[in-house]
């Protein structure tokens, strides 16, 4: 193979550069991957943008570390195993023996291992928090090639499986770490608000559990049309109906049992403190580009509301593949847009406009 590959490399917001750059080589404990394709995260598009939250206020410093290649939702063939792969250091959950040709996926954190999170077995958490495409030590999937460190947890996936449903694979482990913090049970009312690719993720996860009534919330009529099909039993389209009525209704007044945030807009959080019953669940997934603002003690005194976070895709990763690859969780017309990866700035907006698209990713 020549030593060369084509790469999407960030230098800064709206600095990115489409370049030849040499193909990584696999050291100790590492494995290459020729990736297939890579989608377009919410937090590449932010960080793309000039989002503080990637190139700091300031006050923090920056969290992209550049020049780096971008991207975590990469899949690909190994093509290069490092000596001493088999001492590789890793955690139960992922796969430990690889060949030269197998088909795999990696989580998007490649964690320390030693810090506090790491030793608690909440390596999501991992102190230094090394995420694949922020930093220039750990290059994504922006590229023909990758190199999957050490630290990695990676994943066998079958050959056979859709490219569209791989891509899926790390947004949708995400998606069911947020639907397994809300400990979903038989009579709950369930409001799942947002049906983008990472709210449609939860909704097909969310089904699985069989919940009294599964309902989504979107401004966008044809991502509603999708989460019925994905199995919501109701959706509302807050623009044009009454939701807090709709929620009053099928509650006998009390309101929803869980309310699963995945907009990343404030008035989604306000909104469902609202229409959430007093001891309900509220998870809280988004990423928002201001600090959002609320009566806070709607959740003391007004509710006693049970608050849970959710960051990334805690030991999500095989039940995701399998559930794919069995069509029990539902990905039908989810990537909606493949593009060259020479063609970044046309994906990039195709992926920020939402208009008629869900999942963007480049292919190879
Ligand atoms: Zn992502
Ligand atoms: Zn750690």
């Amino acid at each position: 193979m020549s030593s060369k590959m084509r790469a999407l490399v960030t230098y800064g917001a709206h600095d990115y550069r489409y370049e030849e750059v040499e193909i990584p080589r696999a050291g100790s404990g590492e494995i290459i991957i020729k990736v297939e394709g890579c989608g377009i995260c919410a937090g590449d598009l932010k960080a793309f943008k000039g989002g503080s939250v990637f190139w700091g206020d300031g006050k923090k410093p920056p969290y992209l570390e550049v020049p780096a290649i971008g991207g975590h939702e990469f899949v690909g063939h190994i093509v290069e195993i490092g000596e001493d792969i088999d001492k590789k250091e890793t955690y139960g959950i992922a796969d430990k023996e690889f060949k030269v040709g197998d088909r795999v996926a990696v989580e998007q954190i490649a964690p320390c291992g030693t810090c506090r999170y790491c030793r608690e077995g909440k390596y999501h958490l991992c102190a230094p928090h090394n995420v694949y495409g922020f930093k220039n030590y750990l290059n994504g999937g922006f590229a023909e090639y990758a190199k999957l460190t050490k630290e990695s947890l990676i994943y066998k996936i079958p050959e056979d499986m859709p490219l569209e449903q791989a891509l899926l694979i790390e947004p949708y482990a995400c998606s069911m770490h947020a639907v397994d913090r809300a400990k979903i049970e038989a009579d709950d009312i369930v409001v799942i608000s947002g049906a983008g690719c990472l709210g449609l993720g939860m909704i097909t996860a969310a089904r699985r559990k069989n919940p009294r009534c599964l309902i989504a919330l979107d401004l966008n009529d044809e991502r509603l049309k999708m989460a019925e099909e994905f199995g919501c039993d109701r959706v509302v389209n807050p623009a044009k109906e009454d939701l807090e009525a709709v929620i009053m209704e099928l509650t006998k007044g009390y309101g929803c049992d869980v309310y699963i945030e995945a907009t990343g807009h404030p008035s989604s959080v306000k909104q469902g403190l609202e229409i959430i019953r007093k001891a309900g669940r509220f998870i809280e997934f988004s990423l928002f580009l201001e600090p959002v603002t609320c009566d806070w003690s709607v959740i003391g005194d007004g509710k006693e509301l049970d608050m849970h976070g959710v960051s990334l895709s805690y030991g999500c990763f095989p039940e995701t593949i399998r559930g794919l690859y069995s069509g029990e969780l539902k990905s039908d017309g989810v990537v909606t847009h493949r593009f060259e990866l020479c063609d970044y700035e046309a994906a990039f907006e195709q992926s920020g406009s939402g208009a008629g698209s869900v999942k963007v990713a480049f292919t190879f």
